[in-house]
This record gives structure tokens, sequence and C-alpha cells, in this order.
């Protein structure tokens, strides 16, 4: 998403901008996502909700991204909703296909070759590199990977060679807690198992270590907490009134059925005495979309540190630190950024 867009704005800006693109398509997490790009509707919830992030960054993004949405529906980006369904926060939803036809100029499909011209880095962080997972994020297992196979960090690597440091945060992810069970790319957001708030939740040995009034409304603290539980697993048991819960379009009942039978544990199989009122459970696997923390950078998106490289979208660090915020609108409004500071 943020390589899309600043070199689309580079092209507007009349500048020459070759996209380099790992992988086999285009697009990144951004085509297997919801594509809501939104910030929290009021700036002390942003704040309260990602203590840890830079208050400079976070106000560049929250600033910026009513014009920047603007940018993308001139563009011809295609809008699915014009509000996101959640009161807490302003934004719209596109449709991912359509984005990418809007920004995409040519690309080269290649993960090398950079020159010693300007360079933004855009390599989504490293959620698919397991040894830079095991470094930063510590889980105590492997965490399934909920987003695009090509983010293994290659820019924080360019970067760190270049003198640039890192972000507190390192250690964060947004993720969700997926149906412990094999499942595809396309099943990214239809299986995610977004109703700890209505259950109990259990470790492998039995431990209750997550209270369902903790939980947040993205549900990224107990995909964390999950992370550092044996296995990085977890057992979502549910009674009958968790059952009729509503958690958007869905009900509780509905996603567990939606839920891959092997990730739905009958009671007498659990690891545990199930607790009283028990009617279903689901073994759960830690998932990680993208990481939080990541390279420092400046309000104009400039790698601190690295003379001639900024980064942009996952890669920088500073904004959910602490919580969970928009992705794709970091990567819009951090990738207009950077182009604009390119191009000035
Ligand atoms: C299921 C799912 C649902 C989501 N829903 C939402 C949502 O509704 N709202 C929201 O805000 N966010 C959502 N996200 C997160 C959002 O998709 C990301 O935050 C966003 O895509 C990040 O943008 P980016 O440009 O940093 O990375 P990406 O969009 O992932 O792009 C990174 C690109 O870099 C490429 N790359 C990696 N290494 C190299 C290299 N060495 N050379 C060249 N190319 C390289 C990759 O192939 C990829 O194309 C969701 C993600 C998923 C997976």
């Amino acid at each position: 998403m943020a390589g899309l867009v600043a070199a689309a704005r580079l092209r507007e800006l009349g500048r020459d901008v070759v996209v380099r693109e790992k992988g086999t398509r285009l697009g990144g997490s951004m085509l297997l996502s919801s594509c809501v790009v939104w910030r929290h509707r009021e700036w002390e919830d942003l704040r309260r909700e990602c203590p840890g992030g830079d208050e400079r960054l976070q106000r560049v993004v929250w600033e910026r991204l009513d014009e920047a949405i603007a940018w993308l529906e001139s563009r011809g980006a295609p809008v699915v909703w014009h509000e996101t369904g959640n009161p807490r926060t302003v934004g719209k939803r596109f449709e991912p296909r359509g984005v990418v036809e809007a920004l995409s100029g040519d690309v080269e499909l290649q993960a090398d070759g950079c020159t010693d011209d300007a360079t933004i880095l855009c390599t989504g962080g490293f959620a698919a590199s397991s040894g830079f997972v095991t470094r930063y994020v510590k889980p105590a297992a492997s965490l399934r990977l909920r987003g695009n196979p090509w983010s293994e960090g290659d820019g924080l690597s360019f970067a760190l060679d270049r003198g640039a440091s890192l972000t507190p945060g390192m250690d964060e992810f947004y993720g969700r807690n997926m149906p412990d069970a094999l499942w595809d790319e396309t099943q990214l957001v239809g299986l995610s198992q977004l109703y700890a708030r209505f259950a109990r939740i259990f470790d492998e040995d039995g431990v209750e270590f997550f209270d369902a009034a903790d939980v947040t409304w993205s549900e990224t603290n107990v995909a964390q907490a999950t992370a550092h539980r044996p296995g990085a697993r977890a057992y979502y048991v549910l009674d009958e009134e968790a059952l009729t819960q509503r958690v958007r379009d869905h009900t509780v009942a509905e996603m567990v059925e939606a839920a891959p039978a092997e990730a739905r544990v009958a009671l007498e199989r659990l690891p545990f005495d199930p607790p009283p009122g028990a009617v279903a459970a689901v073994r759960v696997i830690a998932s990680i979309t993208h990481t939080i923390g990541g390279l420092q950078i400046d309000e104009r998106a400039r790698v601190v540190g690295a003379e001639g490289l900024w980064a942009a979208g996952v890669d920088a660090g500073g904004i959910a630190t602490g919580g969970y915020a928009s992705g794709l609108a970091q990567a819009l409004v951090q990738g207009l950024v950077a182009a604009e500071d390119v191009a000035a």
C-alpha cells in the first residue's frame, strides 16, 4: 500500500519512479485486507489507545488522513463503505483490487537493485520472517502468518546496515487469534476469532491467563498475550449466553460454527476441566498480520540516521505502539508524505 501510494504520488509530481516488488503480485497485505482505512475519531482516543507511539508521527497520520482518503478516491479507488461501522473511528472501506488498479504504474517484480537514488522503503515490516519475529517478538512458539509472505524484514535490514535505529514496541504485533487449523489467505478475515471479549480464555496448561474484561475492541492485546503462552495457543471457552452475543454481522455461535472442525474442541477433550456452564470451546493460535515496531522516521518520513532513505507503512514504527491503529492509514499518509518530501 505505502509503495504504490508513494509511487503514484511521485508520478503525479512529475518524478521518475521505479517500484520494485518482491512478491508475485501487487498489493502486499493490503490485497488480503478488509481495506478499511480509518483513524480514531478523537485525537485523545488515539493517544490513549496507542500511548507508546511518537506523538509527532501520530499527529501527521491523524491530521492528514481525511485529505489522503479524498486523494485515493480522486485516483479512482472504489469505495465500498463511506464509514467504518465503528463509532470510535472514521474512514472508508475500499475495494482492494480497485486500489491496486488505481495506483499501479510500471512495476518491476524483483526484490533488490537499489541504486544511489532516493529510496522509499515500503517492505511491510518483518511478520513473515520467523527469525526476526523470534528475535524481537519472542513468542513461546512459532506464530501463524496472517499476512503476505514476502514481508521478511528486508527494509529493516537495509536501513539498519546504513545507520538507522529502531523504535520502541519491537515486540508488538497486530494480529488475530485464528482457529488452530489449516486455512489459506482467502480466509484471513472470515476466520478471525474475534470474540475473546465473551470467552473464558485458557492456555494449554489450563491457566486462565486473560480476563475477557481486559480485551480491547481490536482484540490485539489478547493475540499478543496468546503468543507468549505455551504453543502460542489458547482455548476460548463459551457458555450459552456468550454464543448469543453479536460481533458486527455475526453471532458468536456463527463464528464458532464457521471455524474448521479441527479447532472446535469437544469439552471432554479439553486438556483441563471446563468451567461450569461451558458449552463450546475453540482452540486458537496467535497469528501475526504485521509488526508494530520498526524504523525510526521523522515527520517527513525520513529514516533517522540513514541519509537518502525514507520509510513508509509498516517498515516505520512509532504509530500504533501500545495498541492498534489502522496500518492502511499509516501506509497511505506516510506514502504521500515520503513522496512529497522526496520530490521537494
Ligand atoms: C486479513 C487482513 C485484514 C486487514 N484489515 C485491515 C483493515 O481493515 N484496515 C487496516 O488499516 N489494515 C488492515 N490490515 C493491515 C494492512 O493490510 C497493512 O497494515 C498494510 O497493508 C500495510 O501496508 P504496507 O505498505 O506497509 O505493507 P504491505 O501492504 O504488506 O506491502 C508490503 C509490500 O512489500 C513487498 N516487499 C517485501 N520485501 C520486499 C523487497 N525486499 N523488495 C521489494 N518488495 C518487497 C511485499 O511483497 C508487499 O507487496 C489487514 C491485513 C490483513 C492481512
